[in-house]
């Protein structure tokens, strides 16, 4: 058996970040297999429609990595992979029709003002949660209770109509989820659930089934928010006759707090996207923001994503794509709902930049410092960029923090840490550094190595514990108390400049 797993999301605005989860998993469970990962767009709910919202999820999928192998923007066999426009072939619609035929399934000809009434009724009778099954359908206008002559003047006439799924009660409904092992429902719980809507549109139940049994889908991987419906699903697939794939029901994606559903607002409100890229709604034009723009690496933010939810059994947190491939297993999906840490995404980002060579970072530095300092500043060189780089990394979380923190490397400090100076700056500490600059100009290159054996040299001579000079060096180059490797940072500026920094801190100390 060819393993084909897919996503299958509706166009109706950005992807969540657990969509993204969703599409992992899949993506990953298909790639260990040696299987196909598909993408399909759900787009039967014309009134959520988006636009710009399929070009976003298929941006976010590449960006992330998760190529799928067929499907919208990818090809395959299977086209059209957009379930509008697979409606026209009459696919949905076929089915629709084998489940009348068998009578597992019925036309209703109740208006929305009908179905309301009865919602009203029902609760005037004191009774909540009215639903269209087996203990109400046979009071309400459909193919079991009208006479056949009335039927057919309906059908004739072009009424509007909607086909029901036929669920019998008192059944007991068992599946194996992937995720939750095995799962009982009783069937007197499940409404007769719409296949076809009165537009002719395929609903969800019906068109994600269709789709997935002509598409050889083997692993059905999607949210916990379709555990309840399940049950319906596989009726379906039951009075078709046809095996159902395994489903796979993923945990929700908690807040932070724990209690509820991640939200856009608490992205908001704690100050975190949840949204892959950012997105601009175009009705509102309101900007939501997205992991890339903030800075993350698809990497991490994959890393992020596959751990909300799964653990790979043993204490390895930083996983690459094709790690994450080789040892990914249903088996370990947790069944509870994953609490989201901010905090712990952007580690997921510092291990990835702290990963990267000191080249390869260096290189993207020096294309940022290009953009911001000039094409030809000698601070924005590959060279410079990439020691300026290798200094910082222990000390950022994000690749936009570089400059920002290691402001020092390319500008000369116009104020100095006041509590430094305040206790080490005195008379001895000036013919010190008085003395320094003539010593630096003399070292034979200017290393960090030599700089700090010709530091320590002059400190020994003058009878200074280096110790009382080194926080005060420190501060005469930088302007601050702390920061990166003090020799480091002295051999990266170069020997002019330091000593223009010492003599500037001279002359207002
Ligand atoms: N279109 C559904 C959604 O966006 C897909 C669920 C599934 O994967 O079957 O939630």
């Amino acid at each position: 058996m060819t393993i084909r797993t897919r996503f299958a999301p509706s166009p109706t605005g950005p992807l969540h970040m657990g969509g993204v989860r969703t599409a992992l998993y899949a993506y990953l469970f298909a790639k260990q297999q040696g299987g196909s990962f598909i993408l399909r767009i759900e787009d039967t709910d014309q009134n959520r429609y988006v636009p710009g919202a399929e070009e976003y999820i298929i941006e976010a999928l590449t960006w992330c990595g998760i190529i799928p192998d067929e499907g919208v923007g990818f090809g395959g066999p299977h086209a059209p992979y957009r379930q509008s426009e697979r409606k026209h072939k009459g696919f949905y619609l076929d089915y629709a029709r084998q489940l009348l035929q068998k009578g597992n399934a019925y036309y209703a000809f109740d208006r929305p003002e009908d179905l309301e009434l009865a919602r009203k009724n029902a609760e005037a009778e004191g009774v909540q949660g009215w639903q269209y099954d087996a203990s109400t359908r046979m009071g309400m206008r459909n193919s079991l209770t009208l006479p056949e002559q009335e039927l057919k003047h309906l059908l004739d006439q072009g009424t509007p109509y909607v086909i029901r799924l036929k669920v019998e009660p008192g059944q007991n409904l068992t599946f194996r989820d992937m995720v939750r092992g095995e799962v009982s429902f009783d069937s007197s719980l499940v409404d007769d659930k719409v296949l076809i809507k009165a537009d002719g549109m395929p609903t969800y139940h019906l068109a994600h089934i269709v789709d997935d049994i002509m598409m050889e889908i083997t692993h059905a991987i999607r949210g916990e928010e379709w555990l309840p419906s399940a049950p319906a699903h596989l009726l379906i697939y039951q009075a078709l006759g046809i095996a159902m794939p395994q489903y796979a029901h993923l945990p929700l994606l908690l807040k932070p707090e724990g209690n509820g559903k991640l939200s856009k607002r608490d992205g908001d409100r704690l100050g975190f996207p949840v949204f892959p890229l950012q997105w601009e709604d175009p009705i509102s034009g309101e900007i939501s923001s997205g992991y890339r723009e903030r800075g993350y690496y698809p990497e991490a933010f994959v890393n992020m994503l596959a751990l909300l939810g799964w653990n790979p059994g043993s204490e390895q947190e930083v996983f690459t794509m094709e790690e994450l491939m080789a040892v990914f297993s249903f088996d370990r999906v947790q069944k509870a709902g994953a609490r989201f840490d901010p905090a712990k995404a952007k580690w997921f980002n510092e291990q990835r930049l702290r990963a990267m060579r000191d080249e390869e970072l260096g290189l993207r530095f020096s294309l940022q410092l290009k953009q911001m300092l000039g094409e030809q500043d000698p601070r924005a060189d590959v060279s410079f960029a990439t020691t300026a780089a290798g200094l910082l990394k222990e000390r950022v979380q994000f690749e936009n923090e570089l400059y920002e923190t290691g402001k020092y490397l390319f500008e000369a400090p116009s104020a100095y840490d006041e509590k430094v100076i305040a206790k080490r700056w005195n008379e001895k500490a000036k013919v010190f550094f008085e003395a320094l600059t003539e010593t630096l100009s003399k070292t034979e290159e200017f290393t960090a190595e030599q700089c700090k054996a010709a530091f320590e040299k002059l400190a020994n001579e003058q009878g200074i514990k280096p110790g009382d000079v080194l926080q005060l060096f420190r501060v005469i180059v930088s302007g601050q108390g702390s920061g990166v490797d003090l020799f480091g940072m002295v051999a990266l500026l170069g020997r002019a400049e330091v000593e223009a920094r010492i003599r500037r801190a001279l002359a207002s100390l």
